[in-house]
């Protein structure tokens, strides 16, 4: 999904979650999911080498045609990681609103790649870390498994 429709689907989350917590610390949870994305980087990086030109990035980003499916944040590995924090660890208000905004990423980069991109209905394995570690991050053979069937890969998937 674009950086910028992420941008414009989580401020209502932000609002919404202040309307209910009235904690500062819980929207500073959900606006931090907003860097989630730049994890790109590093696709962007294997792809056209260490270069730090933003239009191109954003191109890239929205354009989707990467090699690699790092997605390092972009983890259910990462979502229980922040369940553990809320529950155990302090500030747990903030590791709640991570949570909040990490899920609505991952539910809205798989609304993405599933109704746009025409990826199989059970392509949210994708955002399992250990499912990409599995195909070591090729895009190639992750599409083939999740892919659409019949159409050539690269579709816009984070
Ligand atoms: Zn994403």
């Amino acid at each position: 999904m674009r950086i910028s429709s992420h941008v414009i689907s989580t401020f209502p989350l932000i609002i919404l979650t202040y309307a209910f917590t009235k904690s500062v610390q819980c929207v500073l949870g959900v606006s931090i999911t907003l860097l989630v994305d730049t994890v790109h980087w590093l696709e962007f990086w294997h792809d056209n080498g260490l270069e730090f030109k933003l239009k191109k990035f954003f191109t890239f980003c929205n354009q989707g045609a990467c090699n690699r499916f790092f997605l390092l944040l972009h983890s259910y590995e990462l979502l229980i990681l922040l369940f553990v924090l809320y529950r155990k660890a302090f500030f747990s208000l903030f590791w709640l609103g991570m949570i909040l905004g990490l899920s609505l990423h991952l539910l809205l980069d798989y609304l993405n790649i599933f109704l746009v991109r025409h990826y199989k209905w059970y392509s949210f394995i994708l955002f399992f870390f250990t499912f990409r570690l599995f195909y070591r991050f090729k895009r190639e053979a992750i599409d083939r498994r999740i892919g659409p069937v019949g159409v050539a890969s690269h579709a816009q998937t984070g």
